[in-house]
């Protein structure tokens, strides 16, 4: 039974097949990775600082907890948005890629045989 996030997206999910994903909840995971200073800080911190540089402008949001505001992902499969200060989970692989929203992630799961495991594993290796 396919659907449209499957018709728009079924190559690169098959691709994904077998894969852990660890399940985050915002705002939560962007305030141990700004404590922490971990992966997922570093990630937006490069974005931000190359693009201020690039662009020359907006200095002032490379300053503390503002660096949150140059990132957001999309789920891969519905496009469902996920940003640093919005209340949601999502479940996303080790190296940061791939987020998939908690409703695709409960519907795909099975069929994709993704393994779920805690925020808390994911905080070791990142
Ligand atoms: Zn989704």
């Amino acid at each position: 039974m396919a659907d449209w996030r499957l018709e728009l997206n079924g190559h690169m999910i098959e691709d994904l097949s077998g894969t852990t994903f660890y399940k985050v909840t915002f705002p939560e995971f962007w305030e141990v990775a700004y404590r922490e200073k971990n992966a997922f800080y570093q990630m937006i911190e490069r974005y931000a600082k190359s693009h201020v540089e690039s662009s020359n402008k907006g200095h002032e949001f490379l300053e503390g907890e503002r660096i949150r505001h140059f990132w957001h992902e999309h789920c891969d499969l519905c496009y469902e948005k996920a940003m640093t200060d919005i209340n949601c989970t999502f479940f996303v692989t080790d190296d940061l890629r791939h987020w998939i929203c908690e409703k695709c992630f409960t519907d795909y799961k099975e069929q994709f045989n993704w393994h779920e495991k805690s925020a808390e594993e994911l905080y070791s290796k990142i």
